[in-house]
């Protein structure tokens, strides 16, 4: 579904991203790991096309998107819940829903308010609430669900459950597990290593700007020597 070949990505200040390959697969989550700084967010960043690789190939479902505009590729079926959130504090949950509503994969079975609802009960409680006056495990939720509503085939996560309450992780998590049970491809970083090897079929490690291991998430749960060495815990 979403193929990266040898991208290079940089800032004004030089490269971030030194040959980054990686896949992600038709209804298959990836975890995305590394200590801070590896080049995480930059690659997500580059997917998405705000920050468009220096060279390499990105195709999503046949098509290259490395200079598309991050508009054309969210229209192509690529949602993003961004670091940070990032939802309309001004706008009611409702709003905030309906605000990006569309359906331009044409998918028969689209996600509704309904639906995304179902999947973060919490929202529906919540509907009439601005965005901003929310908890950051709701926000998280609400722009999960904000993500959902473009009708995306692949979601991209950049840090799914940072600096959240315990409880409320749990439910973001069996939210995401929901949404792969439906079927939805998902790439996601975040810091819980188990939460991720519990959820994620492969994972790719990141160091310095470059891939250093990438294999079945239940490999790299077995290895501590992997974990010790790449992510210091
Ligand atoms: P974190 O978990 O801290 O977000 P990360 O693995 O996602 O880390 P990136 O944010 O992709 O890493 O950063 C990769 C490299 O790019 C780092 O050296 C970082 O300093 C640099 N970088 C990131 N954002 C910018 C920016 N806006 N301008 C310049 N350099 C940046």
């Amino acid at each position: 579904m979403l193929r990266l070949e040898n991208i290079e990505t940089g800032y004004d200040a030089g490269l971030a991203l030194f040959g980054v390959s990686l896949e992600v697969r038709e209804a298959e989550v990836v975890a995305l790991l590394g200590r801070n700084g590896m080049g995480k967010t930059t690659t997500i960043r580059s997917i998405i096309g705000l920050n468009s690789p220096r060279s390499g190939k990105i195709i999503f479902n046949g098509v290259e998107i490395q200079n598309l505009p991050s508009y054309k590729i969210a229209r192509l079926g690529i949602g993003l819940v961004p670091e940070g959130r990032q939802i309309f504090p001004t706008l009611s949950v409702r709003e905030n829903l309906l605000a990006v509503a569309a359906n331009h994969s044409k998918h028969h079975d689209p996600y509704t308010m309904e639906r995304v609802f179902s999947i973060f009960p919490r929202l529906e409680e919540r509907q009439k609430q601005s965005g901003g006056s929310l908890s950051g495990g709701e926000q998280q939720m609400l722009a999960i669900a904000r993500a959902l509503m473009i009708n995306p085939s692949l979601l991209l996560l950049d840090e799914a459950t940072e600096g959240l309450a315990p409880l409320i992780c749990q439910e973001i998590w069996h939210g995401l597990g929901v949404l792969k049970e439906r079927g939805l491809s998902i790439l996601v970083i975040d810091k819980d290593i188990q939460a991720l090897t519990t959820i994620s079929d492969r994972t790719y490690i990141m160091e310095k700007g470059k891939v250093v291991w990438s294999g079945e998430s239940h490999e790299q749960n077995l290895s501590t020597e992997l974990t010790m060495r790449y992510l210091g815990v």
